[in-house]
């Protein structure tokens, strides 16, 4: 049996232990000596391994496979995206979770695939939960109901209008951006 220790939450970028004392475990990193937390979640301390890691403050009994969630892109790679999620199934979430938007089967593929923008960092966009492995929050967008609700113009900051299925268009500068967009984009208000 694994001799664990549970700590207080940690906040990403809290300095969990120095590593002399620790190895970096999941969702951590060592940064100068320091271990810090990579995302928010409880901290594990493995003592046989003298491991820290951080489990994801996603609580599994909140979260369910088919659920949907709306919240804001905080950043993207190339085959996925960090979502802040705000809504669980259209209602308000009091606590700090972020999911993993897998973008794999939106960014492109096919003959003369041409790199799409599924989403964007700041974007609203509306995900089902499609997967809990490993405490993590794995999203899609891969339906037509599901994808950015809201966006706004990377030129000048505007609410940014639907030009057609996939195309945005700003009013205020002209600015064409694509997406992956909610069969509802530009409703107004967002409907979580
Ligand atoms: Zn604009």
């Amino acid at each position: 049996m694994k001799e664990r220790k549970k700590a207080p939450l940690a906040l990403p970028g809290d300095k969990l232990a120095v590593s002399e004392e620790f190895l970096p475990g999941m969702h951590t990193y060592d940064a100068s000596g320091l271990i810090r937390a990579l995302r928010a979640g409880s901290v594990v301390r493995d003592m046989k391994n003298m491991e820290i890691s951080v489990q994801p403050a996603a609580e599994p009994e909140l979260f369910r496979v088919d659920d949907w969630v709306t919240g804001q892109v905080e950043g993207s790679q190339a085959n996925s995206a960090n979502v802040h999620i705000f809504f669980l199934n259209g209602k308000p979430t009091y606590k700090d979770f972020s999911g993993m938007l897998s973008l794999r089967s939106l960014s492109g593929g096919g003959r003369g695939a041409r790199r799409t923008t599924p989403v964007k960092p700041g974007d609203i966009v509306r995900c089902r939960v499609f997967s809990l492995v490993n405490g993590i929050i794995h999203l899609t967008i891969d339906e037509p109901d599901m994808g950015v609700v809201a966006a706004l113009c990377g030129s000048c900051g505007r609410h940014l209008l639907k030009g057609n299925a996939t195309k945005l268009k700003c009013d205020e500068c002209g600015n064409v951006e694509e997406r992956k967009l909610a069969r509802d984009f530009g409703t107004t208000p967002i409907e979580p």
